[in-house]
């Protein structure tokens, strides 16, 4: 499976509306003047950042988007109804980028052309932004506007301006609600697989093929992406062995999650480790919100995780979640404790779904 913070999407506005070629009827007329009215405007493509939507999951289902045409012009100089605007849902944090275009004449010996760059084309920082993409095209003319003194009885009209259509990407950078970290076999892939296996509907991408560090959970009516931040540990204040990406991911989360191996040789000096990087990070990643979880409780038994969970207490660690990540035991309170954190409902949030182009099926859930 792939790693879902891109997508790419086809939009396109509406044509205009073709204008109307009409001439009055009266009475005691019999040549009547022309009087077809224009076409309506096409709707127009435009995209709105909204709350409630956390990935470009949707945009896999649903690629194509096209605006509503306008409608033809009537006689008695009657216009034609705008088409409808489209409206599409993206999350915070969203951008549109061109799709780039192989340059002409750069192939090399086996063919492959060098590609323009691609470009930001828009940007989404907060929720209500809206930004009208793609203008639906002008209805055409009704021939009452070609009436001139030589020509009073025209027929021309126009035919209606078409609307633009484009291919773009959507990128999400903001991708991680709550960043997982933790030392290495602390258990953060098992405890990613066993939200995102044990969840219904929830998508499992993996940066790899083997293990997933990045999940989908949908937990109670809530959205929120889990992912894991690997090479945090090892260095990676200073950059080693991690891309932009991810530190974009851990800089934007809303809560870390802490997960501690409690079968470790010192469960307390690893918590100590990781804080300690976290604030080498820098960008105020140690003053995030914090939940911490003590993990393999399956090995241990209750005493033994209760007592280190009261030592983490006295370092000061409020809250401490005994979890099980590979039996699932008591990872669903540690959601619910999440929830109240990064929980938004999801609501209708969802990208508009009479966006299908004719003939294709929409994307539902089983
Ligand atoms: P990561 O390095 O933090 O991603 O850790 P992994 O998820 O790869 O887990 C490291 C090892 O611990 C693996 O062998 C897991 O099967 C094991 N493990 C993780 N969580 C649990 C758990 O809750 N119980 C038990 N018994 N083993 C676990
Ligand atoms: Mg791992």
């Amino acid at each position: 499976m792939h790693f879902l913070d891109q997508a790419k999407i086809f939009i396109k506005s509406g044509w205009g509306g073709p204008g109307a070629v009409s001439f009055r009827r009266e009475k005691y007329e019999e040549y009547g003047g022309p009087d077809g009215g224009n076409g309506g405007k096409g709707g127009d493509i435009i995209f709105e950042a909204v709350q409630g939507l956390n990935t470009l999951i949707d945009f896999r289902y649903t690629q194509h988007f096209k605006a509503q045409r306008g409608t033809p012009g009537m006689g008695k100089n009657r216009y034609g109804a705008g088409g409808k605007d489209l409206v599409i849902k993206v999350p915070v944090g969203t951008q549109i980028l061109s799709d780039p275009k192989p340059i002409e004449g750069s192939e090399d010996e086996d063919g492959i052309p060098d590609y323009e760059e691609q470009e930001v084309l828009a940007d989404f920082t907060e929720v209500g932004q809206r930004i009208t993409f793609l203008r639906g095209g002008d209805g055409g003319r009704g021939n009452m506007s070609y009436k001139t003194s030589t020509n009073r009885a025209p027929r021309q009209h126009g035919t209606g301006w078409p609307g633009q259509e484009m291919w773009v990407w959507l990128r999400l950078k903001l991708l991680a609600d709550v960043g997982l970290v933790g030392m290495p076999n602390a258990g953060k892939s098992t405890l990613i697989n066993q939200v995102t296996n044990t969840k219904a509907k929830v998508g499992a991408y993996a940066f790899t093929t083997t293990k997933p560090q990045l999940g989908v959970v949908l937990h109670k009516q809530r959205e929120f992406v889990l992912a894991d931040i690997p090479g945090l540990i090892a260095g990676a204040a200073e950059g080693v062995g991690i891309g932009d990406r991810f530190l974009g991911h851990i800089e934007r989360c809303r809560v870390l999650l802490h997960l501690i191996d409690a079968t470790g040789d010192d469960p307390i000096e690893a918590f100590h480790i990781v804080q300690d990087e976290l604030s080498a990070y820098g960008e105020g990643l140690d003053e995030k919100p914090q939940i911490v979880a003590l993990n393999k409780g399956d090995l241990l038994g209750p005493e033994l995780m209760e007592d280190i969970a009261d030592q983490l207490r006295e370092e000061g660690v409020e809250d401490v979640f005994i979890i099980s990540a590979g039996t699932g035991e008591g990872v669903e309170a540690l959601l619910d404790a999440i929830l109240p954190i990064v929980g938004q409902a999801l609501d209708d949030a969802k990208p508009e779904s009479d966006a299908h182009e004719e003939g294709e099926s929409p994307w539902s859930p089983l």
